[in-house]
């Protein structure tokens, strides 16, 4: 029989949301026990690689009213207003308590939190540590987390599924990728907070381990998945490798121009008005497109394809270090360019899912007992687009919310019959027993892998439209049989990383059908969802939310009202 472990609340996730809502569970009720399940090391988390910094009111000349709206708006009227004001009031008391845990903001001279201009945001309001934001707040949390003893850590386990019984989630099953042994880890309510699921297309600022699984975890017990059709391009990835350059460059002045040397967000109309580089991520990744399209773009060989420059040059040397340490070491790095005298190359590359495990404010899913936070979470905050910058502090708000409801929900929950719980733990380490070393077909990982990538890149890419869309649901339906024909060689029990791989491409399976359908199910285009052969956005017929659920039949979409507010929906632009 597998080994079990019993602990009050179940987190998976060692990220921003993982941590802060382990904190919440603990501070919450300090008798409390705490499994904090990650698949990495915390530290390596994707959280730690966030660069441009954190959004919240800090300033005079900014309110709450002003965070709001812009957070409204730039979710082209898809994010629910009950929800976004409570963020907009909690995000101050959050960053100014991470600063005590010990997150080095950078600052001004007098003393006071600098803040720097982001996309969408009517003021200067993101709270910023160099451009090294979430290594430094990933490390408060991590360093506050470890003065409570009662958070438990489970380093390098990799939760495959969750555990469920009589409508009640009651743990999880997690195979010890030292051992290889699988473990029961039982709790009176579980919190996803996985993160993202960028490794679904092929170029991404995305750390390889963001592969959807708390998403796929929740959709295969039942749990809809809501608003997945929304995914954020960024519009400045380095071309080959998708590695992220900051939207802060942007921020702190940068421009971006195409193959004349034309500053193009300022000399045509791409709806941006004079924001320019500061607009909303979804229209300066169209934008670079349409340069593209234009033959405005700069050509590079192989599957690549075509970009545009981001130029820093005239912000000087002393500036790029001071503010863009980072940007410059990266681009010197991987790009072979030094930003303090060239421009660097970038194109839109996937950065982020607005969709998610459905869940309420109190990120609670339609399943007893399940709660998930953080990106792996929709919450509905961003609706259609996500501004840069309230991500993290997402994280932090929703995260901590999520752990407060948890322990109180927990207290009055009934025992689940633990044995079956077991039971089905133990039927999991038999599956994936099975895996090693298995040998069905001519397949490959990466073959399945490149062949998804390639279908959603096509498919569900900055510019989309119904012909593609279909098509790209249909290829991911065919594309099971392929995953079902892998073979894999390694049949050894500790750290099998193939065995890793293969669950994980399991999950970017399942996430991608829950895209592709809700994709095709919109006819409309709003916020990153654009749709080439529905143009307009369509408050009549579309404004809600999507669901996808899995069935035996395979997935069924559903629609959901989105809260309004004080805000009635207009035309979105700037
Ligand atoms: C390069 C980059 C830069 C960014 N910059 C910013 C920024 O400046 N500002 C901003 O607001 N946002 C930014 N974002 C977005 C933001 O960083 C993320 O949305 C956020 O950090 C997600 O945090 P999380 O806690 O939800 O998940 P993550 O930090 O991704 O953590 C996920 C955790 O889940 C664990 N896990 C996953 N699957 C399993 C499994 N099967 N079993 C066990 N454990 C599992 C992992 O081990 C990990 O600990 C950036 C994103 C990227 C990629």
């Amino acid at each position: 029989m597998v080994d079990v472990v019993r602990h009050d609340v179940v987190i998976v996730g060692g990220g921003g949301a993982g941590l802060r809502a382990a904190i919440a569970v603990v501070e919450a009720d300090p008798t409390a026990s705490v499994a904090l399940v990650s698949k990495v090391y915390p530290m390596r988390s994707h959280t730690v690689s966030a660069e441009g910094g954190a959004a919240a009111v800090a300033r005079a000349d900014d309110s709450l009213e002003m965070h709001g709206y812009d957070t409204v708006k730039g979710s082209d009227f898809l994010g629910d207003q009950d929800v976004i004001q409570y963020f907009v009031e909690e995000a101050p008391k959050e960053l100014s308590q991470l600063e005590r845990w010990g997150c080095p903001f950078s600052r001004n001279e007098d003393g006071t939190v600098s803040t720097r201009a982001f996309g969408g945001m009517t003021t200067k309001r993101t709270w910023y540590a160099t451009d090294k934001i979430g290594f430094h707040m990933l490390h408060a949390l991590f360093q506050t987390s470890m003065k409570y003893d009662n958070i438990v850590r489970l380093d390098e386990h990799f939760v495959t599924k969750l555990l469920v019984e009589d409508g009640q989630c009651g743990g999880v099953a997690a195979l010890d990728v030292r051992t290889g042994e699988m473990k029961a880890i039982l709790g009176r309510s579980v919190i996803l907070c996985t993160g993202g699921g960028g490794k679904v297309w092929p170029f991404t600022t995305n750390g390889n381990i963001k592969t959807g699984d708390g998403m796929a975890l929740a959709y295969r017990e039942g749990v809809p998945l809501k608003d997945m059709e929304f995914v954020q391009y960024h519009p400045t990835g380095l071309p080959g490798t998708g590695i992220l350059i900051t939207e802060a460059t942007r921020g702190e002045g940068g421009y971006l121009i195409n193959s004349e040397g034309e500053r193009f967000l300022t000399t045509r109309d791409y709806g941006v008005g004079t924001k320019a580089e500061l607009g909303p991520r979804d229209m300066i990744s169209r934008a670079i497109m349409l340069e593209v399209r234009a033959g405005r773009g700069i050509k590079v060989p192989g599957k690549v394809g075509e970009y545009a420059h981001l130029d820093l040059r005239h912000l000087g040397e002393e500036i790029i270090d001071s503010r863009l340490p980072f940007v410059r070491e990266l681009s010197r790095t991987y790009a072979n360019v030094d930003p303090v005298h060239e421009p660097i190359p970038i194109r839109p590359v996937l950065h982020y899912m607005m969709g998610g495990v459905d869940v309420d404010i109190d990120g609670k899913a339609n399943l007893d007992g399940l709660y998930a936070a953080g990106e792996t979470a929709c919450v509905s905050l961003n609706g259609a687009n996500r501004l840069g910058s309230n991500s993290l502090t997402e994280c932090l708000v929703f995260g901590a919310r999520a752990g407060q409801h948890a322990i109180a929900q927990s207290k009055d929950t009934s025992e689940i019959a633990e044995s079956k719980l077991v039971a089905q733990a133990d039927a999991e380490g038999g599956r994936i027993a099975d895996l090693r070393g298995k040998k069905a077909g001519s397949e490959t990982i990466s073959g399945v892998r490149e062949t998804l990538n390639d279908i959603m890149e096509e498919g569900t890419g900055v510019y989309r439209d119904q012909t593609r869309m279909a098509k790209a649901v249909t290829d991911l339906a065919a594309l099971r049989a392929r995953y079902d024909a892998i073979s894999l060689s390694d049949t050894s029990k500790v750290f099998n990383t193939e065995i890793l791989a293969m669950m994980e491409l399991r999950n970017l399976l399942d996430v991608a059908e829950t895209v592709a359908t809700g994709a095709v199910n919109r006819k409309e285009s709003r916020g990153a969802h654009a749709c080439e052969d529905f143009p307009d956005r369509d408050d009549e017929n579309y404004l809600h939310h999507s669901l996808v659920y899995r069935e035996e039949s395979g997935t069924r979409f559903d629609t959901k009202p989105v809260t309004l507010g004080k805000w009635e929906p207009v035309l979105r632009s700037y």
